[in-house]
C-alpha cells in the first residue's frame, strides 16, 4: 500500500497565484462586546486555539452542515495571512510579517463547545470540522487600506445579523502576531483568525451568508 502526501490546501489570491495555507491560529474573545454576550465578564486577555488547514472547505462558497450538532454558529472575522515567519516577533515589527487580509468564517459547533467549557474539556471538536473555516481571495497587504477601523458584518440572507469595526478589537493585528509568537515560532502560509465582534448565531440549511470587512471581496458562503 502507498499513502500519498496530503494535499496542500491552497486559497487564491487577489491579482493572481495561491497562497499555501499551513496552520490556521485563532484568536478568542478579541472583541469585549462578544466576550460578554459568551458570558464572559471576566475581563481576562483575549486567547488561542487552532484549526487544521483540512478545515477550508473543499467546495469553496459550499458548507455542508456539519454532523454531531444542532446549534453551528457563524462567527465573521479579519483574517491576517502570513509571508514572513519568526518567533518573538516585536509588535512594532509584526506588519512586515503579514501578506496580505481576507475575511473568514471561523464556523463553531456552539452546543460542543458549550458541553466541553462545562466539563472543562478542550474545545477542538466543536471548532473543528470538515469545512470550519472558509476564507475569501487573499488581498496582498499593500493593496488592503484601511483596515485598522473597517466595518465588519455578517448578513445572513440578506439580514444583518453581526456587525462591529476591527477597531474594537482588543489586541490588534500586530499584537496578535506579536503575542502568538511569544509562544510558538509563526511560518510563511500561517493564517490567524483575528475574532468576531458581537451577534453570533445559528444557521440552517439553505442560509446565504455574506461576510464582509471593510473593502475587502466578500466572502459568500451558501449552508447546504
Ligand atoms: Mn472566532
Amino acid at each position: 500500500m502507498s499513502i500519498e502526501p496530503p494535499i496542500q490546501p491552497l486559497l487564491p489570491i487577489l491579482g493572481g497565484g495561491r497562497f499555501p495555507v499551513g496552520r490556521i491560529f485563532c484568536v478568542a474573545r478579541n472583541y469585549a462586546e462578544h466576550a460578554r454576550e459568551m458570558g464572559d465578564v471576566s475581563a481576562e486577555p483575549p486567547f488561542f486555539f487552532i484549526k487544521p488547514s483540512t478545515c477550508l472547505p473543499t467546495v469553496p462558497g459550499r458548507l455542508p452542515y456539519p454532523p454531531m450538532s444542532e446549534d453551528v454558529h457563524h462567527e465573521v472575522e479579519l483574517v491576517v495571512a502570513l509571508g514572513l515567519g519568526g518567533a518573538d516577533i516585536a509588535p512594532a515589527d509584526a506588519l512586515r510579517h503579514v501578506f496580505g487580509y481576507a475575511v473568514g468564517l471561523d464556523m463553531t459547533r456552539r452546543d460542543l463547545q458549550a458541553e466541553a467549557k462545562e466539563k472543562r474539556r478542550p474545545w477542538d471538536m466543536g471548532k473543528v470540522f470538515d469545512g470550519a473555516a472558509p476564507v475569501s481571495v487573499i488581498v496582498p497587504a499593500a493593496e488592503a487600506e484601511g483596515l485598522d477601523d473597517a466595518e465588519i458584518q455578517l448578513t445572513i440572507d440578506g439580514e444583518v445579523r453581526q456587525q462591529g469595526r476591527t477597531s474594537d478589537m482588543i489586541w490588534s493585528p500586530a499584537e496578535i502576531i506579536a503575542e502568538l509568537s511569544r509562544y510558538i515560532r509563526l511560518n510563511p502560509g500561517d493564517l490567524i483568525f483575528t475574532g468576531t465582534p458581537a451577534g453570533v448565531g445559528p444557521v440552517v440549511r439553505g442560509n446565504r451568508l455574506e461576510a464582509r470587512v471593510g473593502l475587502l471581496p466578500s466572502l459568500e458562503v451558501e449552508i447546504v
